[in-house]
């Protein structure tokens, strides 16, 4: 049915504010990151990028990447860590195997996930990008509990954002970049996601 059927009850979208406050998600846990910016005025938020990190790689359930996005990280700690010391970046959600949601920067404001990046000739993705990270590793495949959170999340980011386009880190920055990687299923992500085949990357 077309949305501007004047059929339909004219506060079809009253429910959005609930679920929202100030680009924050309600049922997200809140762990604000100093790593962040101001959009560009006027600057249309339609992108999803999808990223997928671990720290160190392939270690899962702790609490490094929290830690990292919000300057925390003890470079000390891993002799991976020091290949990324100084490091400051931030997504706006971040996803954990076991389905747990995080929320580091509102999606008002730019965070610092995609770095150099160019999405359909558009570059400086984070401008107009919203990023979420999934707990995970280029080639590795991902949970159930996080594709479920995606299934709630993501229609919520499209009720409150003129979403068109879902990408993930490999397409906007190919040759640099890339995760979320082979594993990730994109297919389960579109049937889950309820968004249409144009959001999502050629395949
Ligand atoms: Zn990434």
């Amino acid at each position: 049915m077309n949305r501007s059927d004047s059929s339909e009850p004219s506060n079809t979208k009253v429910q959005s504010p609930q679920f929202w406050e100030n680009g924050w998600y309600r049922f997200a846990r809140r762990l604000p990151s100093p790593n962040f910016g101001a959009r560009p005025a006027g600057i249309c938020i339609d992108l999803i990028v999808m990223h997928s990190i671990s720290l160190p790689p392939g270690s899962y359930g702790g609490y490094q990447v929290q830690q990292l996005f919000t300057n925390q990280l003890d470079w000390n700690a891993h002799p991976y860590f020091k290949q990324i010391e100084g490091l400051e970046v931030s997504a706006h959600f971040y996803v954990g195997r076991n389905g747990d949601l995080w929320q580091f920067v509102s999606c008002d404001n730019r965070a610092w996930h995609a770095g150099a990046s160019s999405h359909q000739g558009r570059g400086n993705c984070n401008d107009f990008s919203i990023g979420i990270e999934l707990e995970g590793l280029e080639g590795d495949t991902f949970e159930a509990a996080q594709y479920e959170t995606l299934q709630t999340l993501l229609p919520c980011i499209a009720q409150q954002y003129p979403i068109a386009h879902i990408a993930g880190h490999e397409h906007i920055a190919p040759g640099r970049k890339k995760d979320p990687g082979t594993g990730f299923d994109w297919a389960q992500l579109q049937r889950c996601s309820g968004l249409t085949d144009q959001c999502f990357p050629e395949s």
